[in-house]
């Protein structure tokens, strides 16, 4: 249960949304979003966009690039660097997206890779400072505790 659930629980009047907004569908929440005509457009985009040969389930599916507008963001392995780290000099995601356009480029994927790649990185960062450190499945439970405290920014992990 997140903060904000708790909270609500307590009190149930206080979840700070409008009661215009009480009960209604996704759709018609996009709609007051983005407006009837612009919500028409998004979905023939996305219509559009599931047409292309890279589209594929689980993948990002990318509409357009949110860092240059390039409406083709193809679905892509990527290659990520690790940070600080010698022996392995990146990860392959399988589900990522990159723009087309040769000016930008921009990489994308999704919080679960990012997360992992987090874990990966905290774990050579770690490895480096104590060889002796165990992959995360061998821990105690204590120091599994304190890896996930760390790993969630809840503590300074700052060992360089
Ligand atoms: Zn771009």
């Amino acid at each position: 249960m997140t903060f904000k659930e708790r909270e609500n629980e307590k009190n149930p009047d206080n979840d700070n949304v409008p009661d215009s907004l009480q009960g209604k569908s996704l759709e018609e929440l996009w709609e007051l979003l983005l407006g009837k005509d612009e919500l028409i457009q998004e979905k023939a985009k996305y219509e559009a966009r599931k047409l292309k040969p890279d589209y594929q389930e689980g993948a990002p599916n990318l509409l357009e690039c949110v860092m240059c507008g390039c409406d083709e963001v193809k679905n892509v392995e990527l290659d990520v660097p690790l940070k600080s780290n010698k022996v392995l000099l990146s990860v392959r995601v399988k589900y990522g997206a990159q723009c087309s356009n040769p000016n930008c480029l921009e990489k994308y994927y999704d919080s679960n890779a990012l997360d992992a790649i987090k874990n990966i990185e905290y774990w050579l960062k770690m490895r480096k400072h104590h060889p002796r450190i165990l992959p995360f499945h061998l821990l105690g439970k204590e120091a599994r505790e304190e890896t996930v405290r760390v790993m969630r920014g809840e503590e300074n992990d700052d060992v360089e």
